[in-house]
């Protein structure tokens, strides 16, 4: 076993696997006069482990974590943001929390109206005709908008068989394209980082459903040509669907329905204020056009008279996306992020992200490849072109980040990017946060000029070090070995 420099061993076995320090059997009955009958033949059911090791082992275990509530997490396409308290606490009101999706109309009105206002204040952020709130993430998002589009066009007579992608895309965009019988045709982005018209008029035709579009896409540059864009496709009847994962660039600045999009996934758990990751739940809320509206998934809320109530009955949906209502704990936390902060709050959120995002692009330009001119919005992408030229990669430099106490940006993301550094910093982080996390990326860029071998041999103060991710992921262990080396 290596000593670590910290000099505290922070590898943990499982529960099973510590060593067990109480006696189950108890005391020694050898000599003593009790009546057999009373002696019990089994092992007594008490705790196999003292409380103190329980204790440490949990505590140990919750001090391995790293997220938003820890530091900084600059994972780009991601939205890793500080989620105020105050919404965990809306969304955990026993009113809120314990109804059932059972429970009468009559008797959870003040839940069908969160609804209700959820879905206006979303249409009106969107610019959008009317908003379901029903699915479950962004990619369940994706693909029920897909599923709008596909009725659409066969109301019309026919399906349909392409949807068209920029190469910038993520990964969730092309699956939620298959899986709803699409075949999916790559476009390609232009050198300065967005779709042009001209590439666009390569590929449209009558067997186009869609475009399928990222604003500001993953490179975090905003589509500039959209309006012309959604003209070209509309004037063929093909739709345009935009991944809304990055609504946070856009939230009080501009709508997406007034650049022609017909439909538009939010991400809940990223612009709107959820904790994510681990594959905690979400909410991907689809906002429509006019031209989907009838499509939209049931039930939807209606406000007849004072009374709110749910529809089914709409003949031309495409049905039931989810059980009930979608994931109400999350609508929760996000009507009381935008309650609290206001139409103006929502803009300065977004003014700052795409500040933090430039401040940092700025700051680090002289030290790190920037592969696109155009300005950013929300998040930035750096290469590791300038730190080959001394052997080290992306990786090197992700893990590096680690020594000095930050969470790694998104790498190798977007796939058009070679070495891509991604960064969104989030509105969420104030100015010194992000002098030190900028700081902590010059000092590896120097170190990767001056001392390359400390780069490569990364990180030295995590609990594992370099993993053999491929390995890992083909040869899964998650059992604890007592003599892995640290
Ligand atoms: C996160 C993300 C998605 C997928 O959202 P999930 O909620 O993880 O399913 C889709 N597109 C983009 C651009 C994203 O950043």
């Amino acid at each position: 076993m290596r000593l670590r420099r910290v000099g505290v061993s922070t590898n943990e076995p499982l529960l099973f696997e510590i060593e067990h320090c109480l006696d189950k059997k108890g005391v020694d009955t050898e000599g003593v006069k009790i009546d057999k009958k009373y002696l019990r033949t089994d092992e007594p059911h008490i705790p196999e482990l003292d409380e103190v090791s329980v204790v440490r082992h949990y505590t140990r275990l919750s001090q391995w974590n790293y997220g938003v509530d820890t530091g900084m997490y600059p994972l780009g396409s991601c939205t890793m943001k500080y989620n105020p308290k105050f919404n965990e606490y809306a969304a955990r009101l026993n009113g809120f929390s314990s109804i059932h999706p059972y429970t009468p109309e009559d008797l959870m009105q003040g839940v069908l109206r969160i609804i209700y206002e959820m879905e206006r204040y979303l249409s009106e952020i969107g610019g959008f005709e009317r908003v379901t709130l029903i699915p479950s993430a962004g990619a369940h998002g994706e693909y029920t908008g897909l599923m709008m589009v596909r009725k659409y066009h066969l109301d019309k007579g026919n399906p349909r068989k392409k949807v068209l992608i920029p190469d910038t895309a993520h990964g969730t965009n092309p699956a939620s394209c298959t899986l709803n019988g699409y075949e999916v045709v790559q476009v390609k982005s232009s050198s300065a980082g967005y779709l042009t018209k001209e590439e666009l008029l390569k590929h449209i035709d009558e067997d186009v459903a869609a475009l399928m579009v990222t604003n500001p896409n993953t490179l975090g540059i905003f589509e500039k040509e959209i309006a012309e864009i959604a003209e070209i496709l509309h004037s063929k009847d093909a739709l345009l669907y935009c991944d809304g994962a990055n609504m946070n660039s856009l939230i009080g600045i501009a709508k997406p329905g007034d650049m022609g999009v017909d439909v538009l996934q939010y991400n809940l758990h990223k612009s709107f204020s959820t904790p994510h990751g681990g594959g905690g739940p979400g909410s991907g809320p689809v906002g429509v056009s006019r031209r989907l509206v009838d499509y939209l998934p049931v039930p939807l809320v209606e406000k007849i008279g004072n009374k709110y109530v749910l529809v089914y009955d709409k003949p031309k949906s495409v049905g039931q996306v989810k059980a009930f209502y979608g994931n109400f704990g999350i609508i929760v936390r996000a009507y009381s992020y935008i309650r609290a902060m206001g139409a103006e709050g929502l803009k300065k959120a977004t003014e700052y992200a795409v500040l933090n995002s430039n401040y940092i692009r700025k700051r680090l330009s002289n030290y790190y490849h920037l592969p696109y001119e155009t300005p950013s919005m929300h998040e930035c992408v750096f290469t590791d072109k300038k730190q080959n030229e001394k052997g080290i990669t992306t990786m090197d430099i992700a893990k590096r980040l680690i020594d000095y106490g930050f969470h790694p940006p998104t790498i190798y993301f977007p796939l058009v990017v070679h070495g891509a550094i991604m960064i969104e910093p989030t509105e969420s982080e104030s100015k010194d946060s992000l002098d030190r996390f900028i700081d902590a990326m010059i000092a590896i860029a120097r170190e990767s000029e001056e001392n390359p071998d400390i780069v490569k041999n990364t990180p030295t103060l995590s609990p594992i070090l370099r993993a053999d991710e491929v390995k890992a992921a083909k040869e899964l262990k998650l059992k604890y070995e007592k003599n892995r080396c640290l």
